[in-house]
């Protein structure tokens, strides 16, 4: 990777001064930051039909940025197999774009896990995210043991024939990890076993991402990690999050966020943040990036607008906006509750 100017001073963040962008180059760094970013988006699956609607119109607001696909989360245990595969349908049949949908095997017996798969498969979905997931309290171990680890279930997917496997890289390294290096040599190894790319969990110290960047670089692997960037509003809840999920958040930046916490600064700020984060990754060259939108529209697209990434004319509607009328109630789990952001086991 090219060196680049590192920021000096305080931001409103301690992360990085936006202040400071001139000294790279104010014409180059919008540009980068903008344009040329290649973006994908996450959402988790409609519970409802009438959920449904309301998340494929919240994302006509995103299709325009043509990303390179948008991904489906699958709940923790399999709790949202139909649902993952009833949203990811939906989003395949009204826009022209790829669908990756997310998969986890734990706690789930290895038959169940293949027949979401080729569910997935006959719908069309060609792009999957193979997770372990978290353990799930008091699973029969049987099932817990469906697959050894996500190694073998990587390889495992790879030989269902999919085009595009995916898996997860934790910049801030994953709390199962004995240590950095043992996260990291983990991360090569499902690459060898058929992964091509890696998306982050989120996180908040560049620095932490960087590291593991520079550190992939040297395999030559740079350019398979994408960042996933959380497109919080709420800071309280991001925090809370980030702690069941293992984030460091910089001692400094908690303290700024405190100082606007449920003021009608609280959104501007988080803006701001999530602002200084990406310029700083774009600033390291990096220009791909998933959006963890938390199924809203607003926030990822005021972030983008700000950074200057302008919509592409590509990505069009492959039919008309969709109502709730036209998709079955057994497209959809029953008798689950809607997601709550602050309880959710994951998005
Ligand atoms: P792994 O990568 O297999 O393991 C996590 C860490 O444990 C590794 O980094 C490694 O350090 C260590 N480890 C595990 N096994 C070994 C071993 N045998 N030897 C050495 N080290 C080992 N959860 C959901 O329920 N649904 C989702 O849709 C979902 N989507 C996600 C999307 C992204 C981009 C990310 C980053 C996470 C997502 N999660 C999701 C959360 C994920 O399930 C949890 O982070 C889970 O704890 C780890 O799953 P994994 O597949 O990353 O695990």
């Amino acid at each position: 990777m090219p060196a680049q100017p590192k920021p000096n001073g305080a931001s409103i963040n301690g992360i990085y001064p936006l202040n400071d962008v001139g000294e790279m180059g104010a014409s180059s760094l919008p540009v980068k930051a903008g344009r040329q970013a290649k973006l994908s988006f996450e959402v988790f699956p409609a519970k409802t039909a009438a959920g449904q609607k309301t998340l494929l119109n919240e994302l006509e607001g995103l299709a325009g940025y043509n990303p390179e696909f948008i991904s489906v989360t699958y709940g923790a245990g399999g709790s949202s197999r139909n649902g993952t595969a009833a949203t990811a349908k939906a989003i395949q049949n009204r826009y022209q774009t790829q669908v990756m949908a997310h998969i986890t095997y734990s706690a789930q017996s290895r038959a169940d896990v293949i027949a979401s798969l080729e569910q997935f498969k006959d719908i069309g979905i060609r792009q999957i995210l193979a997770l372990r997931g978290d353990e799930i309290a008091n699973a029969p171990k049987t099932e817990a043991q469906a697959f050894a680890n996500s190694v073998e279930f990587i390889s495992a997917v790879k030989e269902m024939g999919f085009d595009v496997i995916r898996t997860t890289a934790y910049p801030d390294i994953h709390k199962d990890a004995k240590d950095a290096d043992a996260d990291f040599d983990w991360l090569l190894a499902k690459f060898d076993a058929g992964a091509s790319e890696a998306i982050t969990q989120f996180f908040f110290d560049a620095d932490h991402f960087l590291k593991l960047r520079d550190r992939l670089d040297k395999y030559g692997f740079a350019d398979r990690l994408i960042p996933g960037i959380l497109a919080f509003q709420d800071a309280q809840k991001m925090q809370n999050f980030a702690q069941q999920c293992g984030v460091y958040i910089p001692p400094a930046l908690k303290k700024e966020l405190d100082k606007t916490a449920n003021s009608e600064l609280a959104e501007a700020h988080a803006l701001s943040v999530l602002l200084d984060l990406w310029l700083r990754l774009s600033a390291e060259g990096i220009s791909r990036y998933h959006v963890y939108t938390l199924n809203k529209s607003r926030p990822t697209q005021t972030l983008l607008e700000l950074l200057g990434v302008g919509k592409q004319v590509s990505c069009q509607l492959s039919a008309p906006p969709v109502t709730a009328k036209k998709h079955s109630s057994s497209d959809f789990p029953k008798g689950e509750k809607a997601l709550n952001f602050s309880k959710m086991s994951y998005l």
